[in-house]
């Protein structure tokens, strides 16, 4: 109904216009200027605006993340895996303690990624490298890229003014996967499966009952996330993952969907997000991540896992 009274209102706008040539030309040159300072502005938009800040924790029990990921240069790896994105104004990535709360959130040019969110990480990677193949390691690596892609996906929607339809929280999720699936081949499947294993650990079983209000949060419950990247990695390429089904970790009826799903994202990451980003340097800047990974991977399956990390 609304789609018909929108029709009919356009419709006398185009004859009053056309009765009035020089209303029309109006218009017309009106909206020409309002492109060209769409894309002049993107213009003006600048690769290399990530930067970052390894705040001090305030809990001590925190003090051996802060020094990993500073010795490690882990927000520096961060700050290039992103410096493709053309940004009106720079992006601050930051690691900070949040009173308690394991949390990640994007306010005001700011991701703030929590310890104690990358402490919950590293307390639930297994003791073991697990049987679909990927280590230790990728169940903390990829959950940490999954956060801070995710939180910079909140980031763009907002700094270039992205339209988002459907719920962002899942618009940040496919940001975050799309990207991840943007890395070499055994990278990608890594970063994937290591994002999914943290959310498979907030599924105790088959069934299990939840109270009504957790099915008002903005997010999507932990089990759907997962099987929406699950979907998406599966959805892009179907030989990479195929155990992912054939294992039962990806339901065959939702697998179904899972190329028209990829699809529909790319159509929208091309459309919307690709503009914004400087090609070149992103195919040199995904490659090199590779080759970072495997350093941070190697350093992370050599060291303990301190006690203060049960916290
Ligand atoms: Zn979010």
């Amino acid at each position: 109904m609304f789609h018909r009274i929108a029709e009919t209102a356009g419709a006398r706008l185009v004859t009053s216009l056309r009765a009035r040539p020089k209303a029309f030309l109006i218009a017309v040159a009106t909206c020409l200027t309002a492109l060209l300072q769409a894309s002049s502005f993107a213009a003006q938009n600048k690769p290399n605006q990530i930067r970052f800040e390894y705040v001090p924790p305030k809990n001590t029990a925190h003090q051996w993340i802060h020094d990993r990921m500073k010795e490690g240069r882990a927000l520096e790896d961060l700050q290039k895996l992103l410096s493709p994105i053309r940004l009106p104004y720079p992006l601050l990535l930051k690691v900070d303690s949040c009173d308690g709360v394991p949390n990640a959130y994007y306010n005001d040019e700011v991701i703030t990624v929590c310890y104690e969110l990358l402490a919950d990480i590293i307390k639930n990677a297994p003791e073991k490298d697990l049987p679909i193949g990927i280590s230790r390691a990728d169940t903390i690596l990829g959950p940490v890229l999954d956060t801070f892609l995710h939180e910079t996906g909140h980031a763009i929607f907002r700094m270039l003014e992205i339209p988002v339809l459907g719920r962002e929280e899942d618009a940040a999720d496919q940001f975050s996967t799309y990207a991840m699936l943007k890395l070499d081949k055994d990278e990608a499947r890594r970063m994937i499966l290591g994002a999914a294993y943290q959310y498979h650990l907030y599924m105790p079983g088959q069934n299990f009952t939840l109270s009504i209000k957790t099915f008002a949060d903005e997010h999507s419950l932990p089990a759907q996330r997962m099987f929406n990247i699950l979907c998406m990695a599966y959805g892009a390429d179907q030989k990479l993952f195929s155990d992912v089904v054939e294992k039962g970790f990806l339901p065959k009826e939702r697998a179904e969907t899972c190329v028209v799903e990829y699809g529909d994202v790319t159509f929208a990451m091309t459309k919307l997000i690709a503009p914004h980003v400087d090609k070149q340097r992103a195919k040199t800047v995904f490659k090199e991540w590779t080759r970072i990974a495997t350093v941070r991977r190697a350093k992370l399956s050599t060291q303990q896992k301190p006690i203060e990390a049960n916290r």
